[in-house]
């Protein structure tokens, strides 16, 4: 099946196109189909209203089925922040060092107990037809006191699972616990059942 990515993030088209083609998907990004996606403005109050925003409107315009996600870090001392807010927590949209800079500050006197957070990630995927599929999955670790690693984007280096952060885990590592690879591989379980029904 052909699926376009609706995405500008080139890390998430990445991590997307590598979990979603084994899964049996003919993945394209708007650039290997020819097209321009809109950007669309993330007004939804939950990561899945903002993740059929996106997926919707790429559908709209490409007329080809297309799959987005919306993810972001909740922080339980922060009471889920900063959520929906993750790529502009510092004020600047997608300024990755500045987000972990205001992270870390935040949580400057928060002790290593009480540091939980999770990864939350929505993806939704629509077809020309109006039909809809929309999973969710997640991550649980905590907030490090201090940038570990090189790998990933966004939060990567302050999010530990166990004893090391995202960014210090190899792709397939990531690809395996991640909130983004949780919810691809309940998408891929969705669409064989639904095939399956038929
Ligand atoms: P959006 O889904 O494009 O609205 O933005 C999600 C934001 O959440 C990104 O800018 C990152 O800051 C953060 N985020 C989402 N997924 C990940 C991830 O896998 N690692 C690190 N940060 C992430």
């Amino acid at each position: 099946m052909k699926l376009l990515i609706a995405t500008h993030n080139l890390k998430k088209q990445a991590e997307m196109q590598r979990i979603l083609s084994p899964l049996g998907f003919d993945v394209l990004t708007a650039e290997m189909a020819g097209v321009t996606l809109t950007d669309v403005e993330e007004t939804g109050k939950t990561f899945r209203e903002n993740a059929y925003l996106k997926a919707k409107s790429g559908c709209d315009e490409t007329g080809l089925p297309c799959v987005a996600d919306d993810s972001g870090l909740c922080v339980d001392a922060l009471g889920g922040a900063p959520g929906v807010f993750s790529a502009r927590f510092s004020g600047v949209h997608g300024n990755d060092d500045a987000n972990i800079d205001k992270l870390l500050q935040e949580l400057q006197t928060v002790p290593k107990g009480k540091r939980s957070a999770h990864f939350a990630c929505a993806v939704c995927l629509c077809f020309p037809n109006g039909r809809v599929v929309e999973v969710e999955g997640r991550c649980s670790g905590r907030i490090g006191f201090e940038r570990h690693g090189q790998g990933g984007f966004g939060y990567d280096p302050v999010f530990m699972v166990g004893e090391k952060s995202f960014a210090e885990l190899t792709k397939e590592e990531k690809d395996r616990i991640s909130h983004r690879g949780d919810a691809l591989q309940k998408l891929a379980a969705a669409l064989k059942q639904e095939e399956e029904k038929e």
